[in-house]
């Protein structure tokens, strides 16, 4: 890897010979749903898998640093930004392709516009992520999931380009995908996936639809700003009950505050800092190691 301060640079360099869209000192608490992180230095937007491959390539050659942006809500950034290039599928948004019940869909695309168009359509299979502000490519790489349902299995392939710039149509099979995570999918950057669903009645899904919203909006702290799920969890016991029983809910650092709805959510009621965020979760994390003798894994992924 090319030493730190050297990166911007080098990347720099190898950017302005390319034609895909580069944004500076972009603030990240604007593009996570935490609404914490400083700027990325750069962020590096491609409307084509080919342009976005020949860059990585580039990148990988020269040794400069670069993890993936969906929509950002799966992410809690240091303050200072992270120390690598972010590249964003927000150009890589195609709309939703149907063919009877295979829909190919860009890795930008939103799930929850995704999740209305494919009741339109009258297709079945990922009504649990209608409250699931993620991107594809984000929910295909985290296998994003809600009780029972997860992406995962509505995905049939993905197109994914490795971290040396190939591109790779890639089948999904048993062991791509696990507990908010796919092996499967590993490093590489996610370009657009093709999933199967299954037919039924338009007004049956939207029926689906409404009662997973009211769950979420009786359940969740709705409205708020928040990254979801803080912690994985464990086999034995959800964490959210974990952290209540060791009666840490409302706990704050700073502007981070514990929900007092889902004590599995932290809450930024407005200018949380990283610190606030990271000190909140190795207390929470301490506290309940000692009341229940079980290490919480977080689930949000943290960008320093
Ligand atoms: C209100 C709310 C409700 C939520 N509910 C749920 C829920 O019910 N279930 C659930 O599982 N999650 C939930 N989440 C969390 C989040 O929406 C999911 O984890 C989602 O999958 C993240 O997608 P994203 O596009 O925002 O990814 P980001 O947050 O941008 O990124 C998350 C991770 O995915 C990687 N990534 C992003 N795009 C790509 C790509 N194209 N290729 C490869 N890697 C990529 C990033 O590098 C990062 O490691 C919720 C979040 C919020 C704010």
């Amino acid at each position: 890897m090319v030493a730190a301060k050297d990166w911007v640079a080098e990347a720099d360099a190898i950017l302005r010979e390319e034609t895909v869209r580069v944004l500076r000192d972009v603030p990240l608490r604007s593009r996570t749903s935490l609404g914490v992180g400083g700027p990325a230095r750069l962020v590096v937007a491609a409307a084509g898998a080919e342009d976005l491959a020949r860059v990585m390539s580039r990148f990988a050659q020269a040794s400069v640093p670069f993890d993936f942006l969906g929509a950002g809500s799966n992410l809690l950034v240091a303050d200072e930004g992270p120390s690598f290039v972010v590249i964003s599928s927000e150009a890589l948004d195609a709309p939703p392709r149907i063919a009877r019940e295979t829909v190919s869909v860009g890795a930008g695309y939103s799930v929850p516009k995704l999740v209305k168009r494919l009741a339109a359509a009258g297709l079945s299979g990922i009504e649990f992520a209608e409250g699931i502000p993620g991107s594809v490519g984000g929910c295909v790489r985290m296998n994003a999931g809600w009780h029972e349902g997860m992406f995962g299995a509505a995905v049939a392939s993905f197109t994914a380009i490795s971290r040396r710039g190939e591109i790779q149509e890639t089948p999904a099979g048993p062991g791509t995908f696990a507990y908010r995570a796919s092996p499967g999918v590993g490093d590489r950057f996610v370009a657009g996936a093709t999933l199967r669903l299954a037919p039924d009645d338009p007004d049956r899904i939207r029926e689906r639809l409404r009662a997973f919203h009211d769950h979420r909006v009786a359940t969740q702290p709705a409205g708020a700003r928040n990254a979801c799920c803080i912690f994985k969890n464990p086999p034995a016991e959800p964490a959210g009950r974990l952290i209540d029983r060791s009666g840490l809910k409302g706990l704050a650092v700073g502007a981070a505050v514990l929900s007092e709805i889902h004590a599995n959510f932290i809450v930024n009621r407005g200018g949380a800092t990283f610190r606030d965020v990271a000190s909140l979760i190795d207390r929470i994390r301490e506290a309940v190691g000692k009341a229940t003798g079980v290490t919480l894994e977080t689930e949000v992924i943290v960008w320093r």
